[in-house]
């Protein structure tokens, strides 16, 4: 049947290899009979820029997803927090397309409204200025004009930063703000919302404005991966075997 697959917050990584087989063996085997691909941001744990050629981990992933658009799969790549550099370089190396964040899809006749998720945590508002900042046109190409061992220093101390202050928040305001989720189907035409970003997989039911609604939440894949199916009869969540 007629399918779409999606996926969000691998986190790949060099220091975890077994996610990273896990993944190229999802390309090999469990995309190719997709109509697409969507990746809702987050592919990998960090990216400094395109020019960081020294890690060979690049260059196997958009070797792997070039094959699977080969195979006549077109993906979509969507930034996500960690990997808001990506840019037109590398995705032509994937042979992908990039796509904004949010962007609205019509797979097998459902309309479909398609985010990383981070825009949705509205209550955390310390994380929404350092989003503003990182996706700042200037400060990005600030960013971009130092050397990679330089640009790789900094988001590895982000990255600790980040960290630490996410394990003083309560869970509640990392989390996506209800009141955020309703605005986004309203003003993008229900019903159906997929996205990653919070690692809480799951389905949720949202009555708005008196549609029904539903929101997909994609899993990372830190211990194992998973996509989520979506035909003409709905989705449905799918983890993969260790
Ligand atoms: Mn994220």
């Amino acid at each position: 049947m007629a399918h779409t697959l999606f996926i969000s917050d691998l986190h790949l990584a060099a220091e975890r290899p077994h996610i990273n087989r896990q993944f190229f063996d999802f390309l090999d085997r469990v995309a190719p009979a997709a109509q697409a691909l969507y990746i809702l941001g987050d592919l990998f744990e960090y990216w400094v820029g395109d020019d960081d050629t020294e890690n060979p981990l690049n260059d196997d992933v958009a070797g792997a997803l070039a094959q699977l658009t080969l195979r006549g799969v077109p993906v979509h790549l969507m930034h996500g927090n960690r990997d808001v550099l990506i840019g037109q370089t590398f995705a032509d190396r994937c042979g992908a397309r990039l796509i904004g964040d949010p962007t609205v899809i019509d797979p097998h006749g459902t309309r479909t409204l398609l985010m990383h998720g981070d825009t949705l945590c509205t209550d955390d508002v310390e994380y929404q200025e350092f989003r503003a900042y990182a996706h700042n046109p200037g400060n990005q190409r600030k960013f971009l004009a130092q050397p990679v061992t330089a640009r790789r220093e900094q988001m590895l101390g982000m990255r600790a930063h980040s960290n630490a202050s996410k394990s003083e928040k309560s869970t509640e305001i990392m989390d996506v703000t209800p009141s955020a989720v309703e605005q986004v189907l309203r003003e993008h035409g229900y019903p159906r919302l997929i996205h990653g970003h919070t690692h809480r997989p799951a389905r949720h039911v949202h009555t708005i404005d008196g549609r029904n609604c539903e929101r997909w939440v994609l899993g990372d894949w830190y211990q194992r991966g998973s996509y989520l199916r979506c035909d003409a009869g709905g989705c449905k969540s799918v983890h993969l075997e260790i």
